[in-house]
């Protein structure tokens, strides 16, 4: 029997199996994707909030601020991509001066630092060209790469001794004296603490244990993605004046750790929490509401779109937000949910995860495991190196002269590397979040084929064990000629 199993492997997931990989207790994921941030982590705007946006005295508040607190010498330890920009929200009449100015009373008393009203001047000093007539700075608000975020979690882990499976949807729990029987399509599991941070599912896992109670009403997010003109266009994010009673925080601009710009999202609840859709009434409203805040976006910069889906348990007629559930099941020992963990999860990730560590060790004995360590490295990212750097490089291994994504100049050194991650994830989107290969303006037509080409030739994949993102998104069906 192992200690704990973790059902899911998103970033909170994937944050809870580290802060428990320091310790002797035995780790099981299990995650039905074939990846980590499969999910909602893998779908988001990718900001570190400050803390401002949460009702004081939440959960979401205070973990939201810790996590933010927490978060630059979090991912320095993990070696993941993260820029402390700031953000600015933009009033465009008294109204949302008003809202702004109690924004920034409620930020205050979460203990958000540095928050400021500021007028047009200095709002177009940090944003060159936004609209509106004023606005509010909050100077610790950052971005970071959620996948890497994720991915470095769950690899330092994994190097720490906690077992990650995927492809395994929990489709039956049974409660037996001192613990659980975890049932997925490949086997059962059985495990003393279960911890269900199943993300849109959570309520569902949680009836699955005999908790039931809770219901999760998905709230559809959609984004249009521009190409790499942020450091041109934006230098930070930029938010509307936030409504009361709407699902999100608003329609925004925000520049990537990539150096994209991202539009949205948008807050429709919708029926399955899996349609990930993205629908033209949606689009165009976004771009409206973007141009207002941005008028120098054009539409030629549009490269993508995406949606993420927020795990609300709001209901539509009652809006915003209701706080996380964070916590053990009085009803059921040994179980502890996370239910509703929608924006800031990321942002408060760490902070839920040592929450989650203290419950556990209310159980276990957390004796710190000889050996583990705490920080994890990727390889270094080609294009973002001085060229005497490259040199070197490629005069170590040759593959860093080769090119195969060439908008992003990602090396087929790069490409070997994140196919042969130490996760085993081996679908395509495992190599692009890994890599950053794909996500260029060509949207991979030019090195999506290389890369089947070398899982097929030096991986010995077969065409059709190609997938995109595990079973079902199978790449080819057979030979044409
Ligand atoms: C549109 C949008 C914008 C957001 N923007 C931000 C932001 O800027 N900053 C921020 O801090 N937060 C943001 N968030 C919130 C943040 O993305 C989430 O809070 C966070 O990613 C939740 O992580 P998670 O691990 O709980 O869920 P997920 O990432 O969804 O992970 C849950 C995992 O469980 C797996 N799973 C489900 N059912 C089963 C099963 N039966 N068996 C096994 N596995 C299962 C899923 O496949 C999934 O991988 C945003 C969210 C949305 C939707």
């Amino acid at each position: 029997m192992r200690d704990v199993i973790i059902i899911g492997a998103g970033a909170v997931g994937c944050t809870i199996a580290r802060e428990l990989s320091f310790y002797q207790p035995d780790v099981l994921v299990l995650e039905k994707e074939c990846d980590v941030a499969a999910g909602t982590t893998g779908r988001n705007s990718a900001v570190v909030h400050a803390g401002f946006n949460n009702r004081p005295g939440s959960l979401m508040a205070r973990l939201c601020v810790e996590g933010s607190r927490g978060m630059e010498a979090l991912c320095r330890e993990l070696d993941v991509p993260y820029r402390k920009t700031g953000k600015t929200l933009v009033a465009f009449d008294e109204e949302d001066r008003e809202i702004l100015r109690k924004l920034k009373a409620q930020g205050d008393a979460n203990g958000c630092r540095g928050l400021k009203l500021i007028g047009k001047e200095e709002l177009e000093e940090l944003v060159p060209g936004v609209g509106g007539i004023g606005g509010f700075y909050s100077p610790e608000t950052a971005i970071l790469d959620p996948f890497k975020y994720c991915i470095a979690m769950a690899e330092n882990a994994a190097e720490n001794g906690v077992t990650f499976r995927f492809g395994e949807e929990v489709t039956g729990i049974r409660r037996e004296e001192g613990g659980f029987t975890v049932t997925t399509p490949k086997g059962s599991y059985t495990g003393r603490i279960l911890i269900n941070s199943a993300g849109l599912a959570a309520d569902r896992v949680s009836a699955m244990a005999g908790v039931d109670g809770y219901h999760i009403y998905p709230c559809r997010g959609e984004y249009f993605i521009l190409d790499e003109v942020a450091q041109d266009l934006l230098p930070m994010p930029v938010y509307p004046a936030l409504k009361a009673g709407i699902g999100g925080l608003g329609v925004h601009v925000t520049p990537t750790i990539h150096g994209n710009i991202i539009i949205g999202p948008s807050a429709e609840y919708i029926e399955e929490p899996d349609d990930y859709a993205t629908t033209p009434a949606v689009m165009d409203k976004l771009w409206r509401e973007a141009q207002a805040l941005l008028p120098q976006l054009k539409r030629r910069h549009i490269i993508g779109a995406y949606s993420g889906i927020r795990a609300k348990l709001a209901p539509e007629n009652e809006g915003g937000y209701r706080d996380f559930v964070i916590k053990e099941e009085e009803a059921c020992p040994g179980l502890i949910n996370l239910v509703g963990i929608e924006s800031p999860g990321l942002t408060a990730s760490r902070p839920i995860a040592l929450m989650v560590r203290e419950m556990v060790g209310k159980h276990l004995p957390l004796t710190p495991k000889e050996g583990a360590v705490r920080t994890h490295r990727f390889p270094p990212v080609f294009a973002k190196l001085e060229r005497a750097e490259q040199e070197r490089l490629i005069r170590e291994d040759p593959e860093y002269g080769e090119i195969v994504c060439r908008c992003r100049r990602v090396t087929k050194a790069e490409i070997r590397w994140a196919i042969e991650n130490p996760l085993g994830a081996r679908s395509l989107s495992a190599v692009k979040y890994r890599a950053w290969a794909t996500t260029g303006r060509c949207n991979g037509g030019y090195c999506l084929n290389r890369i089947v080409e070398m899982l097929v030739r030096e991986y010995g994949m077969r065409p059709e064990e190609v997938t995109l993102r595990g079973p079902g998104s199978e790449m080819f069906s057979g030979e044409v000629k």
